[in-house]
């Protein structure tokens, strides 16, 4: 077991400052300190800021995400860390007034229905379909722990048209993903465990009722404890920057590091113009680059950190008068299922779920264009990009005039995609953390891809090393 210098002063060097990065630094420091040590964390970032895609602008009174424009209050380690960084009074919750979300199918958009009387009302699927899905309780179970993508398993189980227009739009709209191409196992484990557990999804659902009767706790739906979309009072980058006023002496910006080769019983971290030794490295930046840091330590490891896909992601927000739009921009959002006559996956409306982060008077839309199914998308200029975005905005809710506020956000490597294999890709990585102690991977290309995925992997990060160094 590779041992700290100096158990009580570490030195830990963090490598990527978004929101996974900072994070597990604060985590890291917070815990030693809770066991009398005192680490001596350094955060190199490429950038010249941090935040990475956790990022959020102000204009003109608009607020405006960059990447993540929430979270889902239902992870503890997420609640954990902002109430140890006392944000817990600066949390804002989605109006309940936006529940309602649209999938635009056939031409309509098409109430997603909440209950399942609301389904069996509903038009977003013919009865044959729906028919389809009762059956699933007749569906055998599928045991056989195959690395099945989440496409097959909805369609084996609820029929081809609910894979088909209910959950690819959601696997768009959660992953910028293509379900017939993402691992089940890797981003729904809880839908393999209803299937292995109960034999299915409505068993699942019946087996979690009767259990909520007996104990006369009342749990959320069917993957766990209900949860609602938040955030902070001035959007969520005020997480990250909250997390690096915390860690402002730690932190060194415009830090391109290249690579992380051990010296000894020390790990040296080489940017683009200084080398740092280390006791342990945190790499928390995404995986395509971890791959080339580290490809002289492990070739299996760089190879299977370059496996993992990432789905490129256009953000698009424009605020309108609310005199200039004819659709009432009322609730949650909707998805378009590939198929139909939009490039877009899909808008949020912004001003119905945080309505603080609009000026009175004024929508704001958000809408995602690009994804796993649009790679092409990075080909196109940013005024191209706007342009799309205009006239499927124009058809879609009316919109009469020039948007008041504009703002294009990019993300050409978005979203890492999780697809088959993805949990042997990790398995490796976790097999050269237990064979190299001290260095360590996070971030949202692996354990998760969203900010509860971060903070979960920052504690888990953290503790490991605090075991590493017998601080526990
Ligand atoms: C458009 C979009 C919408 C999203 N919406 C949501 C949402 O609503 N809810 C949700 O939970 N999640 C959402 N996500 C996912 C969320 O953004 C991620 O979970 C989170 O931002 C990942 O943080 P990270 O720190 O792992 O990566 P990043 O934010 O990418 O940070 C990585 C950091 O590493 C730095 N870096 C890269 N290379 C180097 C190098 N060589 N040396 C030093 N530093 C380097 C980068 O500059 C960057 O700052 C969304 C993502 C996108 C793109």
């Amino acid at each position: 077991m590779r041992q700290a210098a100096d158990p009580l002063r570490p030195r830990v060097v963090v490598v990527g400052g978004g929101i996974a990065g900072l994070a597990t630094a604060y985590m890291i420091r917070t815990l030693a300190h809770e066991r009398n040590a005192d680490p001596v964390i350094t955060i190199l970032e490429s950038k010249s800021t941090t935040g990475g895609a956790t990022r959020t602008d102000h204009a003109d009174g608009f607020t405006c995400e960059w990447g993540p424009n929430g979270f889902l209050d239902n992870e503890p380690a997420t609640l954990e860390i902002v109430k140890r960084l006392g944000l817990e009074s600066r949390l804002v919750k989605a109006s309940s007034h936006a529940s309602k979300r649209f999938i635009y199918h056939h031409g309509h958009m098409r109430e997603v229905p909440l209950s399942p009387r609301a389904f069996l009302t509903s038009d977003i699927l013919p009865a044959g379909a729906k028919f389809r899905i009762a059956l699933e309780l007749a569906v055998p179970a599928k045991r056989n722990g195959e690395d099945e993508t989440v496409y097959d398993f909805a369609r084996r189980r609820l029929g081809d048209s609910f894979a088909q227009y209910m959950i690819d739009p959601m696997v768009s709209g959660i992953f910028a993903g293509n379900a017939k191409e993402l691992s089940l196992r890797a981003v729904f484990p809880k839908m393999v465990e209803m299937e292995t557990e109960h034999g299915g999804l409505f068993r699942a659902m019946i087996a979690k009722i009767r259990e909520a009767k007996r104990t006369g706790k009342v749990s959320g739906g069917p993957g766990g404890a209900a949860a609602t979309l938040t955030t902070f009072v001035n959007g969520m980058g005020e997480l990250t920057e909250t997390l690096t006023n915390e860690l402002a002496g730690n932190i060194i910006t415009n830090a391109d590091v290249q690579s992380v080769k051990l010296h000894g019983e020390m790990y040296e971290v080489a940017t683009n113009d200084a080398v740092f030794s280390a006791d342990a490295v945190v790499l928390a930046c995404p995986s395509y680059v971890a791959a080339d840091i580290i490809s002289e330590i492990s070739y299996n490891a760089a190879e299977c950190l370059r496996a993992i896909p990432f789905a490129p992601v256009d953000v698009v927000a424009h605020g309108h008068r609310i005199e200039d739009v004819g659709h009432p921009l009322d609730v949650f959002g909707f998805l378009i299922p590939r198929g139909e006559d939009y490039r877009a996956l899909g808008s949020l409306w912004c001003d119905a779920i945080f309505p603080n982060q609009t000026p009175d008077g004024t929508h704001m839309l958000r809408t995602m264009i690009g994804g796993a199914h649009d790679p092409q998308i990075v080909n196109l200029s940013d005024n191209e990009v706007e342009q799309l975005a205009t006239s499927e905005h124009r058809r879609l809710f009316d919109v009469r005039r020039e948007p008041v506020f504009k703002k294009l956000i990019r993300h050409p490597k978005g979203i890492a995609q999780y697809t088959r294999g993805h949990l042997e890709r990790v398995a490796e990585l976790d097999f050269l953390e237990r064979q190299l102690p001290g260095l360590i991977f996070t971030g949202a290309s692996y354990r998760g891809v969203s900010v509860n995925g971060c903070m979960k992997d920052a504690i888990r990060v953290a503790n490991t090393l605090l075991n590493q160094w017998r601080l526990n």
